[in-house]
């Protein structure tokens, strides 16, 4: 949050760490505070009552909301449940006309504001409060993002791979949406790293990275699982879609020529949900199974997960090494 910004400028558009406020309430009295808002430095990314502001928490994403004590059909504590349930908490302070009384502040408190303030006679008081708010959520966004994030070649982490992993599995047993996952090692990155050093090991590794973000699409996750291993996995894709992508992804990272080190080639694997496993583990074990045959068979290829076989179960041993159980 920077200093302040006359209004007109700040309802064109939000600057990048500008702070975004959703202010929910359907009193014309509290909503006149939003040129104050405005005028102090924030971006109010709307005014919403009633059950449009539930729609208005999801478009938007604020930093901060000031909700109305006294709105329509929701109790503040029922506020509070429902802002601590959106995907990422949001904090919150409640405002009213009527005065912010010792008891009225500690019931604001005790349902999970973090202060309640009148206005329009406190309006200073609640743009201090909400630039702390903002700064205080937009570094808790920022630790979010560098904890899902692998440091040597920002792609996702095991620890967000693993939820992404959760998060199509359970997308395919609630609505039906299939999904694959490839996973793909460097091969032999030690005689690379023997040959040219670690940090050249390091520039393979960050290649591939590279062509795995390349390929990747929107809702697609490519993490790096640690070491040389990386894992794609791909959103409402079926079994040929994934073999497809893999190819794609191998094809890309053999025609580079690394300089110093030249060709690098990777091994994948391959199994896709419902069509090889219906769990987490499952998909897991059986690309796992596929790879360590794509491996096996001389390298630079791509194996498909055999759900005939009892591989899969085989290689669970390998999901709990993969931090998956
Ligand atoms: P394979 O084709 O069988 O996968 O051979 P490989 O040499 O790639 O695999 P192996 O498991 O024998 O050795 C993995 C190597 O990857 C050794 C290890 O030092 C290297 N490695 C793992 N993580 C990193 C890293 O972050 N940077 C670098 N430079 N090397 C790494
Ligand atoms: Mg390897």
């Amino acid at each position: 949050m920077s200093g302040k910004a006359p209004a007109k400028d700040v309802q064109q558009a939000p600057s990048r760490d500008q702070g975004r406020v959703l202010l929910i309430t359907d009193n014309p009295r509290l909503s006149a505070c939003t040129s104050a808002l405005e005028g102090g430095g924030f971006f109010v990314a709307g005014v919403a009552g009633g059950a449009k502001a539930l729609i208005a928490l999801q478009r938007t994403r604020p930093h901060v909301v000031i909700a109305d004590a006294r709105l329509k059909g929701v109790s503040a504590s029922e506020m509070s449940r429902i802002l601590s349930e959106a995907q990422d908490a949001v904090p919150f302070v409640l405002v009213g006309d009527e005065g912010a009384t010792l008891a009225r502040r500690g019931e604001a408190m005790k349902a999970g504001a973090s202060d309640f303030f009148q206005l329009p006679a406190e309006v200073e008081l609640l743009i201090e409060r909400t630039r702390q708010l903002v700064a205080h959520k937009q570094s808790l966004d920022r630790v979010r993002v560098e904890a899902d994030r692998d440091f040597l070649t920002g792609l996702a982490n095991r620890r967000r791979f693993r939820r992404a992993l959760e998060q199509e599995i359970e997308r395919f047993r609630r609505y039906n949406v299939p999904c694959a996952l490839v996973l793909l090692d460097v091969d032999h990155l030690k005689k690379v790293n023997d040959a040219h050093g670690h940090p050249a090991g390091d520039r393979v590794i960050r290649a591939v990275a590279g062509a795995l973000t390349e390929l990747s699409r929107d809702n697609d996750t490519a993490a790096r699982l640690g070491g040389e291993e990386f894992a794609l996995l791909l959103a409402g894709v079926d079994s040929e879609k994934a073999i497809a992508a893999a190819e794609r992804l191998r094809l890309a990272v053999s025609s580079q020529t690394l300089e110093e080190i030249g060709q690098v080639t990777i091994s994948l694997g391959v199994a896709a949900c419902p069509a090889h496993a219906g769990t987490e583990r499952e998909l897991f074990s059986l690309s796992d199974s596929a790879l360590y045959r794509a491996k096996s068979g001389g390298r630079n290829r791509t194996e498909v997960a055999d759900s005939s076989s009892a591989e899969g179960e085989q290689h669970c041993d390998d999901a709990v090494a993969f931090g998956l159980r």
